[in-house]
């Protein structure tokens, strides 16, 4: 069952600003954790802060003002993230990146983030290949980055402090034994990379999957689904071909209890449409990788990435899901700043049924 803790449910921009990010269910987490099974707060755009098995996870933190190599013009926030500093947060286990455009890899954050006294030497980044280099280059020591290639798993366990790590035998029981335990998998996406015009395609783009024993989580980040060009009418939509990997990822790591799947900007059509996902798009990837639960991202937030209204997303969500007859429970808009909660249905391992409520 899911659930959303919130009673202030309304899309209008105006009211996104002057919100607080729902610092009590985050920290409440803590404790519940037994009656949790996952826990996600969309903080704008394709900023998520994942709550699993006792490990925090934010993907993409895009959490300062402007996505620019420029501190005056570009793409800019114009919804505020609803806290004032990291202090404030729990402490991030893992910073986890798509890709290096701006909009989901910002420097401001990276070192904000860093600069927080407990995560400074706790915090772990994992990112596309090609990019260790970029937080290197931040003083963030090499043992703290990881990066991944498509379909490459990292296993990570939670063990005691006193146990000897080089002490392969006492290592091993303890790993056996640990039951605080995610894989984290990197998974392919249709998108592109680079900062400017010398590193264009110079490090990968992915989509990521969290699974722990209770719950599994798809995090699609910034990708296309079909290429269309200008113009082209709604009926001849399928006939152009449609990327493969959704249909992968579903089958090798799916069904997922949760994904989250962006939506815009797609003007115009036939340069967004190879690399941004429509909402046909997004409920496309939502049947591919078989997921029980979505929520759409990388709308609403960032003004000027593309040419559209940036509340772009919703409604044409919920005009699609109607066309393929599937409930909009199932695939929604998530409230902003407040928390998903996903209770694991205990008898049987998995769950009772996907649910969301706001109350
Ligand atoms: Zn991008």
């Amino acid at each position: 069952m899911i659930t959303s803790r919130s009673s202030n449910s309304s899309s209008s921009s105006s009211s996104y600003n002057n919100m607080d990010l729902d610092l009590k269910t985050i920290h409440d987490y803590q404790e519940n954790e037994k009656n949790v099974a996952m826990q996600l707060t969309w903080l704008g755009h394709a900023a998520i802060l994942l709550q699993i098995n006792s490990f925090t996870i934010l993907f993409d933190p895009f959490l300062s003002n402007r996505a620019s190599p420029f501190g005056f013009i570009g793409p800019y926030r114009c919804r505020e993230r609803g806290f004032k500093s990291f202090s404030e947060l729990p402490q991030i286990d893992f910073v986890v990146i798509s890709h290096n455009h701006y909009d989901h890899l910002d420097k401001t954050t990276i070192k904000e983030i860093y600069a927080e006294r407990k995560n400074s030497k706790h915090t772990k980044i994992i990112c596309p290949l090609g990019l260790k280099k970029w937080f290197v280059r931040l003083d963030i020591s090499k043992e703290q980055i990881t990066e991944c290639d498509w379909w490459d798993d990292i296993e990570v366990s939670k063990i005691e402090d006193d146990i000897k790590v080089d002490d392969s035998n006492a290592l091993q029981e303890a790993l056996s034994l640990a039951n605080k335990k995610i894989t984290i998998s990197a998974v392919p996406c249709q998108h592109f990379s680079g900062r400017n015009i010398f590193d264009m395609g110079k490090s990968l783009w992915n989509g990521w999957v969290v699974k722990s024993q209770d719950a599994s989580y798809y995090f699609a980040g910034d990708t296309g689904y079909r290429s269309i060009p200008d113009n082209c009418s709604e009926e001849d939509i399928e006939k152009y071909p449609f990327c493969p990997v959704f249909q992968q990822i579903g089958i090798i790591h799916g069904p997922f209890d949760l994904a989250s799947i962006p939506i815009g900007p797609v003007m115009p059509v036939g340069m967004m449409s190879p690399i941004h996902a429509s909402a046909n798009d997004s409920v496309n990837i939502h049947i591919d990788c078989k997921s029980n639960h979505s929520v759409a991202i990388h709308w609403g937030t960032v003004e000027n990435l593309g040419i559209d209204n940036i509340e772009y997303g919703p409604s044409e969500l919920h005009t699609e899901l109607k066309k393929k007859n599937i409930s909009k429970e199932q695939f929604h808009e998530i409230i902003f700043l407040k928390c998903l909660v996903c209770h694991p249905y205990i008898n049987q391992g998995h769950w009772l049924k996907n649910t969301f409520r706001n109350s």
